[in-house]
């Protein structure tokens, strides 16, 4: 089975908050605001595959902010190399009455739409993401659970994908730039392997023990490269997930 990658859940990736002591109301959370266009509400899409498995929704949307957790249903592929499942909370979407738990969804599928629904000065969604199937409130604000909505938090643009097809309109917040991740951004090329093939390890060693038998590279073939540790490169290639030598690959222009 194909390996499916995690993606930011709007079409235009435009942030408008990002996180830690810089930030307005993130600062004990890995949270992102995204706005997508300038005007009107942007669609929200589903991420992975995934089902809801917790749901806020308030009475009064003008004090409190409509949440909806999703849960992916199959483990999924992110820019750091993490394969497993994830769970995201989406903060804010305009309307969520209908929904109900357990509802799934195929990757790329329609949710919801942007909005601004408890403390939010524009239409945006606020968006944290957990390693895992937990989905929990995390912090209380004056008696009311507020943004923080996620536990044991990652960062989220290190877990999940920009679309290729996205618009990229911000990044930086409060003068850091936040590092958001296209598959082309981290896709290399195999090049000048002397000898053929060039060997995937499952350890990150050139030990012929780790090798992974019936698979390897040839000059030419393309890896997404998660990063780089004592000359051995973390990659994906063809639904293999393994180590290689990293001075054979080379950044794709
Ligand atoms: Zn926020």
């Amino acid at each position: 089975m194909a390996y499916q990658r995690a993606y930011f859940p709007m079409k235009v990736i435009n942030l408008s908050q990002g996180y830690g002591a810089r930030s307005m109301t993130h600062k004990l959370s890995y949270a992102l605001d995204l706005s997508g266009k300038d005007s009107g509400k942007d669609a929200v899409y589903a991420p992975f595959d995934c089902k809801i498995t917790k749901l806020y929704q308030p009475t009064n949307t003008n004090k409190n902010a409509n949440t909806v957790w999703l849960t992916s249903t199959r483990k999924v592929l992110s820019p750091n190399g993490y394969y497993g499942y994830l769970t995201m909370s989406i903060t804010h979407p305009s309307e969520i009455t209908n929904m109900k738990l357990g509802t799934t969804f195929k990757q790329g599928e329609l949710i919801m739409y942007e909005g601004r629904t408890g403390n939010a000065s524009g239409n945006h969604i606020h968006i944290e993401v957990a390693k895992g199937t937990t989905a929990g409130w995390s912090r209380r604000v004056s008696g009311v659970y507020s943004e923080y909505v996620i536990l044991n938090k990652v960062k989220p643009e290190d877990y999940l994908f920009v679309r290729e097809d996205s618009i990229i309109k911000n990044t930086t917040y409060k003068g850091y730039k936040y590092h958001f991740i296209k598959e082309s951004d981290i896709t290399y090329k195999v090049v000048d392997v002397p000898s053929e093939p060039l060997y995937i390890h499952k350890l990150p060693n050139i030990r012929s023990s780790s090798i992974i038998k019936g698979v390897g590279l040839k000059n030419g073939d393309e890896v997404i490269k998660f990063y780089t540790r004592d000359n051995m490169a973390y990659i994906y290639h063809y639904e293999i997930l393994g180590y290689t030598t990293s001075k054979y690959l080379e950044k794709k222009k």
